[in-house]
């Protein structure tokens, strides 16, 4: 099924995962999924490593299985930024042949003291490369900050709309800790035309470390009150874990009581923490 359609009729919930690190077994996944899958989410979407090509194979496998095994919608992520048309042709097939129907299309991280190569510059190109190239449905990534890279959220809003008229069918937020910038962010794409459903991500906190990676890459602002209860609990792994549950919790209630499209639960491969916020929200959710 493309997943754009579930939001004609519902508030869509989602899981992102990723593929187990290349250290550890392949079946650590299949345990995440075992127990993400009972919660019966609208779909799970799973990460596309855009460091190496082994890692298409990991998206296709567990892709392929969240859809094929467990019967739950699959999106996969794919990233453009090393890859060649001839590549990126390779994995479109590999999708087909897998019944994969929903592709999330993004650019990847530049690489550092590295060629990429020529043929995709921004996820815009590749958006329109996938619906040449097949009847996929397209995800798009979006930044309620604006993205690191861009001068501004307007800039970054007008790149937006190209990806938009591009082909893209759905957006999948960046996560955010304070959802007045995911409002601001909503209001101002609908004003430029930008009328596709999209979802918010929102990441549950639950370790010290997860914040570095908030505020380096994802240039995400900590509100005072995150910051506080980080600062109170960071010596405490359990506590901070359901300071950081509650938090998230706290966020998705607003979140569906201003109507959003969806949440998109950026769930770190946790199935304690992903039950843990399914059990908070699924009856509030509109259906
Ligand atoms: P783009 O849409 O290409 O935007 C990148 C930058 O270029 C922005 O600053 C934009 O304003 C600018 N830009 C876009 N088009 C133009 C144009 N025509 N002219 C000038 N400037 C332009 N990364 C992975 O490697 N694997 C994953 O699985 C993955 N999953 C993600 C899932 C979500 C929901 C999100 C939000 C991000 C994910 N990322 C992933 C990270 C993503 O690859 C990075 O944020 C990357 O830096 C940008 O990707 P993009 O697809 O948003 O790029």
């Amino acid at each position: 099924m493309k997943t754009a359609e579930l939001f004609k009729h519902k508030q869509v919930l989602s899981f992102e995962i990723f593929p187990p690190k290349r250290t550890a077994p392949m079946d650590t996944i299949y345990q995440t999924l075992e127990a993400l899958q009972n919660l019966k989410p609208d779909f799970i979407s799973v990460t596309y490593g855009a460091s190496g090509s082994d890692n298409f194979s990991s998206t296709l496998d567990i892709a392929s299985t969240v859809k094929n095994t467990y019967g739950v919608e699959s999106v996969a992520h794919l990233a453009c930024i090393r890859l060649t048309k001839q590549d990126a042709l390779h994995q479109l097939n590999g999708f087909k042949e897998a019944g994969i129907e929903n592709i999330l299309a993004l650019r990847g991280d530049l690489p550092v003291n590295e060629e990429g190569h020529d043929d995709f510059t921004y996820a815009s190109d590749l958006v329109s490369f996938i619906k040449e190239n097949g009847d996929f449905n397209v995800l798009g990534a979006c930044y309620p900050e604006g993205h690191p890279e861009a001068d501004s959220l307007d800039i970054d809003l007008r790149n937006l709309k190209t990806k938009v008229e591009a082909g893209v069918d759905q957006l999948t937020s960046q996560l955010f800790l304070d959802n007045d910038y995911f409002y601001r962010f909503r209001d101002r794409a609908h004003a430029a035309g930008i009328t596709l459903p999209i979802e918010a991500g929102i990441m549950p906190v639950i370790n010290k470390a997860q914040i570095v990676r908030l505020t380096t890459l994802c240039g995400a602002n900590i509100p005072e009150k995150f910051s506080k209860m980080m600062d109170r609990y960071e010596d405490d792994p359990e506590a901070m874990r359901d300071a950081g549950i509650a938090y998230a919790i706290d966020q998705i209630v607003d979140l569906i009581t201003q109507d959003v499209d969806g949440i998109h639960l950026y769930t770190m491969n946790n199935p304690y923490v992903a039950q843990k916020i399914y059990e908070a929200m699924h009856r509030l959710v509109r259906s």
